[in-house]
């Protein structure tokens, strides 16, 4: 699958349809099966799609995304369709209505694929956490694609699909982007529409996308993103033209920040060589660099933990063996049927947070945590609006480490909660943040993936400064 851009050129000239295309990228998710990257196949749906959109595009009324093939992140709700969240609890559940994200890409001509495997409700970091088994990652079949959104950026890494649609918690887009060679973004907070969007922890939660190309990404988030009465807390800002302006991207005059505390132990040796290499190559664009400190930074993931487990523990009281999904057969009264559907429908991880979370939420610890977090979550976002008034974007490796094997760091949930050590600040600030393949680790030929940060609602300014390390990429 090329780009989507260089896809619409020849559909548009008449070089190749929507249905050749679809009936192309059924074969190869039949043929690489083994990535496990599809919860949901959506065959008829698509082909009725596809022939919809040749029909506009021979009549000249197709829509901005005509043709696009998605893959879509299994916790995102299409009408009438299968949505598991990666989860026993949801795994026969079929939605009742469609997102809103997902309202706009059909609306746009796209064509929505299938749904992907996740992390169970979008925790973890190598989709291993998966009731249906680990995605695996194209590259290397033995190491995992990064997660949750695992499933979406082996979809697009794979040449299944153009796009695909993942969320972001605390990295859950970027982290798999880098791990796969792809484009990730997670947008600013309110960016987009919720509306159908499985909730995981609220004041976090955003949907994103991966592409193969930042362009691909700015015109999908474009389409998807603008108020939605559905959704409280979408903004009212109008959307821009994102897409503006980035083949000629240019960096010259910008100020880049590095934050001195983004270097820390444990990081890949490559991983500080690549970050070295590229901030040489912004000042040869014409770029300043500026150290700058985001003092707060070690207190990233404890925060990230107590305020997404505390949200995770509310939002997930709604799975209840009664109103949603599963209900065990073994129950004789109301409480065992609320207890047992519950550690029989939640997998271990699911359960380690709904502790958690209800742990830092009780009375004579909620100060000590819960409130101590809120503060130093103000803490950390006044770290990133001091550095953005200094300077214009902020880079960083988006993941400490390339790819790691399969069953890694399953033992040891501590050291899996650290590969988020670089992304979770931007969900707890609510910037954007895209994660844009940059140099790779060379024993084992992986791709690693460089992040840069904007203040709210930047996305354009991001977008550019993507645009340009792909062209200094080639
Ligand atoms: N890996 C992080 C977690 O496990 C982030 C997940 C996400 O962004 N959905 O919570």
């Amino acid at each position: 699958m090329t780009s989507y851009r260089n896809f619409r050129t020849e559909l548009d000239a008449g070089k190749t349809s929507c249905v050749e295309t679809l009936a192309g990228a059924f074969h190869k998710i039949e043929e690489q099966g083994e990535l496990n990257a599809y919860v949901t196949i959506l065959r008829e749906r698509a082909e009725a799609k596809a022939e919809e959109v040749d029909r506009k595009v021979k009549e000249g009324t197709a829509g901005s995304l005509a043709g696009m093939l998605v893959a879509v992140k299994d916790n995102i709700a299409l009408k009438d369709v299968r949505l598991t969240c990666g989860s026993k609890i949801l795994e026969n559940f079929t939605s009742l209505y469609s997102a809103t994200a997902l309202e706009r890409l059909e609306a746009a001509d796209a064509i929505i694929v299938g749904k992907t495997n996740m992390d169970e409700f979008a925790m973890g970091s190598s989709n291993e956490n998966s009731y249906f088994g680990s995605a695996l990652n194209p590259l290397d079949r033995e190491r995992v694609p990064g997660g949750s959104s695992g499933g979406s950026a082996v979809a697009v890494a794979s040449g299944t699909v153009h796009t695909s649609l993942g969320s972001e918690t605390g990295g859950s887009v970027r982290q798999p982007a880098a791990f796969t060679g792809t484009v990730g973004v997670k947008p600013t907070y309110g960016r987009i529409s919720r509306f159908g969007l499985v909730a995981f922890a609220s004041s976090l939660d955003q949907i994103g996308p991966i592409a193969h190309t930042v362009y691909d990404a700015a015109l999908l988030l474009q389409t998807i993103a603008g108020h939605d009465p559905n959704d409280a807390t979408s903004s009212m800002r109008p959307v821009p033209d994102y897409t503006a302006g980035l083949e000629s991207a240019d960096v010259a005059g910008m100020k880049i920040g590095v934050p001195k505390e983004y270097f820390i132990e444990g990081m890949e040796e490559s991983v500080v060589a690549s970050v070295e290499d590229l901030k040489k190559r912004f000042q040869d664009g014409g770029a300043t660099l500026v150290e700058i400190s985001l003092p707060h930074t070690e207190y990233v993931i404890p925060t990230y933990y107590v305020i997404a487990t505390a949200e995770a523990s509310s939002n997930l009281a709604r799975y209840d063996g009664a109103r949603y999904g599963y209900r065990s057969p073994n129950a004789t009264n109301l409480e065992e049927m609320y207890e047992m559907s519950r550690s029989e429908g939640f997998g271990e991880e699911v359960k380690r947070r709904i502790m958690l979370g209800t742990f830092v939420l009780s009375s004579g610890y909620y100060d000590a945590y819960y409130r101590k977090a809120q503060q130093v979550r103000t803490l950390i976002s006044q770290d990133f609006e001091r550095a953005f008034s200094e300077v214009d974007l902020i880079l960083t490796p988006t993941a400490p480490t390339a790819a790691f094997k399969l069953g890694e760091k399953t033992s040891d949930p501590i050291s899996m909660y650290l590969s988020d050590i670089f992304t979770a600040a931007a969900n707890i600030a609510g910037i954007p943040g895209i994660s844009v393949p940059y140099g790779t680790d060379p024993t084992t030929n992986l791709p690693l993936g460089a992040q840069l940060m904007a203040p709210h609602f930047e996305e354009g300014r991001m977008f550019r400064g993507g645009a340009w390390i792909e062209q200094i990429v080639g």
